[in-house]
């Protein structure tokens, strides 16, 4: 509906305009009855005022016709004495104003005998009243003329005078005055702007109410003349005036003479239209004026309300939406639009806003919250399309993989794997369409670094959805260390029984041996020092791997202080010195060395595992050399010796667990290969570095480096 699509301000206008048609109509329709009323007052007014001069002009010929008949039977008319007719003629003519004369005349038209004094001879044969009087046989009339004997306008009207035979003898012709019309006029009071007009049968004018002298003889519109005389002998009707040239209400009447088929005179009475419908043109006026200001008023209290009421609180509402919509969850309106329906919109605006405000506030808290957990979690998450195309990744992503997270964000996942088969990409895909189907997929990967290095990863993967788009959830953690482990596991469970049981084998054998044979003293003796060797070894074995496992779980409370250099390195070399006199161990340490910063029982361990290596894999007799350097911040403690050395490829794996350098010059030293895997972990439990330098067959150096101890430490 059209009504629907306009603004409120309209709609209310439309909406008062269609209240007040009504009354529009009401108004039109009353103005309308009452002007037909007046027009139909004024039909009657004409028709009145006709009917009231044809009754005087019938009088008035009911009148003529009586004098007439008196004056026929008078001898002396009826016998044309001239002198007695013409002195009773002028008797009657004197009292009778309404006649411009009187006059007798005979049959072949010449007049006998006159009221008003005759020039001459005058015959009225010609004249219409005369002829038709002669023809009929009755009172004629006649029309519009100049009177011969009065040379005044006039109408004459005849009157025959029968003999016995029924000839006529005379005819008795009477001049109309149409000062008496005046007269008749003058009684009755016409309506303003009204007009009568008196006519002939011929339609020329014989007196009008209005500026006779103007009209009088003049012939009327032959228009409306021929409409008489085809019309009805009565006729009311509106149209214009061909005189005056106005809209009017008219009524004409025709006359008739007894005996006449044509009528003798037209009566036309007319009132103008403009002063009939004055009084109801001018209550009409009134009414619209009033109306328009009635309406008026209504249109602007109908704009009054409309913008004061609605619009303004609408657009209060529209703006508030447009601020909410932007994002502003403060706004409220309940105040500023209260009231009404619109107020209780207002209100439910208000509590959308504040429970929006609620929600938005949980939102974020959520957000905040999952953010903080995607972010801080250990493991790399990153949510990734069907395509492998990253679309989100957090903190650890960057760290695990090597990749900015904007850099993350311009790969595929393809870039993350290895794709050394079967942990290719069209692998990953295999499992990826696994998760959409069957749900949350967990598989060990090997996954590859931005520096191209593989490594080991436990992935997750979780179909879900962003933006109605179908993706997977990858959450990925390193598990390179725990592969190391379960490979130091197996590598350690392998060795640690083969190391154990060697001399456990070795026990065994000499136990049966001397249990099962006949064993004199000597060898007894030498049996138990070789079984107690074993046992030691056995021990050393055992200790070691323990302190190892208790460094590695950092089981232990450690004491780091600030130590003497030289009282460790010649603390541990005593530790040494006994069983292997046979090396001349010297030392190399400044006077002014500041102290270390250490566990004094772990570098003891760690120095006394160099210092026996050292004594382990150099010849007897042959130098070791224990050293110390101060570097400001660190101190760095060396042992060298002059033995077998080791050749360069094995350098970064002496300190693995278990390794023992496979060299046929050394076959016979035995160890555990658990010596210098305990010094590495020492060195990491003090934050230093540990190197190596040697040489085949010209020896080995080992620098360890640690913090030393700052002046407020002493
Ligand atoms: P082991 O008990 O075998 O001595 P270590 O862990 O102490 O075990 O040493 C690992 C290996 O490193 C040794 O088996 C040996 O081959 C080599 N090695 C260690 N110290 C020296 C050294 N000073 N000179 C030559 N080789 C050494």
């Amino acid at each position: 509906m059209i009504l629907s699509r306009l603004s409120i301000k309209l709609r209310l206008f439309v909406i008062v305009a269609i209240a007040a048609l009504p009354a529009l109509g009401i108004l039109l329709v009353s103005g309308v009855e009452h002007r037909n009323e007046d027009i139909h007052q004024a039909r009657v007014e004409t028709q009145k005022l006709a009917e009231s001069i044809v009754s005087e002009q019938n009088i008035f010929i009911a009148s003529t016709r009586q004098l007439f008949i008196a004056l026929s039977q008078l001898d002396e008319v009826r016998s044309f004495r001239r002198d007695k007719t013409q002195a009773i003629l002028a008797e009657i003519l004197k009292q009778s104003p309404q006649y411009t004369n009187l006059f007798v005349a005979d049959p072949t038209g010449i007049v006998r005998a006159s009221a008003v004094p005759l020039k001459g001879t005058v015959s009225v044969a010609d004249r219409r009243y005369f002829r038709n009087a002669l023809e009929s046989g009755r009172l004629s009339s006649g029309e519009y003329v100049t009177g011969r004997a009065t040379n005044k306008p006039t109408l004459n009207l005849g009157y025959p005078i029968m003999d016995a035979s029924g000839k006529v003898r005379a005819v008795i012709c009477a001049g109309l005055s149409f000062e008496y019309y005046r007269q008749i006029f003058k009684t009755h009071r016409l309506p303003r702007g009204a007009s009568v007009a008196i006519l002939d049968h011929a339609g020329t004018i014989l007196y009008r109410a209005v500026e006779p002298e103007k009209y009088i003889g003049r012939p009327a519109d032959a228009g409306i003349v021929r409409h008489m005389l085809a019309g009805p002998d009565e006729e009311t009707s509106t149209g214009k005036s061909s005189v005056i040239g106005d809209v009017r209400v008219q009524t004409y009447r025709k006359l008739r003479l007894d005996g006449e088929t044509a009528p003798y005179l037209f009566i036309r009475a007319g009132i103008p239209l403009g002063t009939v419908l004055s009084g109801a043109n001018a209550s009409l006026g009134k009414n619209l004026t009033l109306y328009a200001v009635a309406l008026l008023c209504a249109i602007l209290l109908a704009w009054y309300v409309a913008k004061k009421h609605i619009i303004d609180r609408v657009r209060v509402l529209q703006r508030s939406s447009q601020r909410l919509a932007e994002g502003d969850l403060s706004v409220r309106v309940a105040r500023e639009v209260g009231g009404g329906e619109l107020g209780m919109l207002g209100q439910a605006f208000d509590d959308m806003a504040g429970k929006l405000a609620a929600r938005e506030q949980a939102l974020r808290e959520s957000r905040s919250k999952y953010q903080d957990i995607f972010n801080t979690t250990h493991d790399a998450l990153f949510v990734h399309d069907r395509s492998g195309r990253i679309m989100e990744a957090n903190k650890a992503s960057e760290v695990t993989f090597g990749y900015t997270r904007e850099e993350l964000f311009r790969l595929s996942v393809a870039d993350l794997i290895s794709g050394i088969p079967p942990y290719s990409f069209s692998d990953a895909q295999n499992v990826m369409e696994k998760a959409f189907q069957e749900g949350t997929q967990q598989f060990e990967w090997l996954s590859r670094r931005r520096n191209g290095e593989t490594f080991w990863t436990e992935v997750t993967i979780t179909p879900t959805s962003i933006a109605g788009e179908r993706c997977i959830l990858a959450m990925v953690s390193d598990i390179t260390e725990r592969k190391e482990v379960e490979q130091m596991k197996e590598t350690m469970l392998s060795t640690v029984g083969h190391e154990m049981r060697t001399p456990l084998t070795a026990l065994l054998g000499f136990l049966e041996f001397i249990a099962e044979n006949r064993v004199d003293d000597a060898q007894l003796k030498e049996y138990h020092a070789v079984m107690h060797k074993e046992a030691e070894r056995l021990n050393d074995l055992i200790t070691n791997f323990l302190n190892m496992q208790r460094l590695k779980a950092r089981l232990q409370d450690y004491q780091f202080r600030p130590l003497d250099v030289r009282q460790l390195l010649e603390g541990a070399a005593d530790l040494i010195r006994n069983p292997s006199v046979m090396h001349r161990i010297s030392f190399d340490i400044p006077p002014d060395l500041p102290a270390v910063v250490g566990d004094e029982t772990l570098l003891f361990q760690l120095l006394t595992n160099l210092i026996s290596n050292a004594v382990k894999y150099s010849p007897v007799g042959s130098e070791v050399m224990l050293g110390a350097r101060s570097d400001g911040a660190e101190i760095t403690l060396s042992v060298h010796d002059c033995g077998i050395g080791m050749p360069p490829d094995v350098l970064d794996r002496i300190f693995d667990l278990f390794y023992r350098v496979d060299d046929p010059a050394k076959r016979l030293i035995t160890g555990t290969g658990l010596g210098l895997a305990i010094v590495r972990e020492i060195v990491a439990v003090h934050n230093g570095r540990i190197r190596v330098e040697s040489v085949p067959g010209q020896g080995s150096s080992f620098y360890v480096t640690l913090p030393a101890a700052t002046e407020s430490m002493n």
